[in-house]
């Protein structure tokens, strides 16, 4: 039997992508020394860090047809150690906040402006982990990369490694603090899950944290 009128499926189609499916963390089910490595899609496909120890060259294939470039929260080696592979491998260059660092091609100093996917992302220098540390931050979206800044549930990133500085730290968590909207939708850590629901807590507990016994 034909049916008397096609289901008109075309009117109610949810939305072609939810916003945060543009982003995919792909060391998601890493067991390996590694950060997390979030791919972002759309008009400029880029990969922020990159990652250790695993074939992310592979997992990029899979879910995009090329890469336009490499952003990279700081260079400490769970962040890095991919980089050589995934540079080879689709031919980009690389941002991150100091060119002296061995394969950062392009500087991304504070206030920059730098297009993951479809939209802007300003650049927050953020040390007190790692000198060249940066957070990435869009406005329009809501989104937030914070690196090894801030972790979820009160994390911090850790200031005993060479270049960590506890009071830095904590003035980089009230900058982004600052900078963000109360109503930020999502935030990308470098290190476990990433937060949807109400992150600028998160951010608030950091700071907190970060500012106890400092
Ligand atoms: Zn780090």
């Amino acid at each position: 039997m034909v049916p008397f009128t096609q289901p008109r499926t075309d009117i109610h189609k949810p939305a072609l992508t939810k916003r945060e499916d543009m982003i995919q963390n792909l060391a998601a089910s890493e067991q390996v020394f590694t950060s997390n490595v979030f791919l972002v899609t759309g008009e400029r496909t880029v990969l922020v860090d990159v990652g250790n120890d695993f074939d992310v060259v592979s997992k990029v294939r899979a879910e995009a047809d090329g890469l336009d470039a490499v952003v990279l929260t700081h260079t400490h080696p769970d962040h890095v150690g991919n980089l050589a592979a995934v540079v080879d491998a689709f031919d980009v260059d690389v941002w991150g906040y100091d060119t002296d660092v061995d394969g950062v091609d392009h500087e991304l100093d504070e206030n920059d402006t730098v297009a993951l996917g479809d939209s802007d992302y300003e650049v927050l220098h953020t040390p007190g982990h790692k000198n060249d540390h940066v957070c990435l931050y869009s406005e329009g979206e809501g989104v937030l990369f914070a690196g090894d800044l801030i972790f979820a549930n009160g994390g911090f990133g850790r200031t005993d490694l060479e270049e960590g500085d506890r009071g830095l730290l904590i003035e980089s968590i009230e900058r982004v603090q600052q900078a963000v909207d109360e109503d930020l939708a999502a935030m990308h850590t470098g290190h476990g899950p990433s937060i949807t629901t109400n992150p600028y807590t998160d951010v608030e507990l950091a700071l907190r944290a970060a500012k106890m016994g400092a």
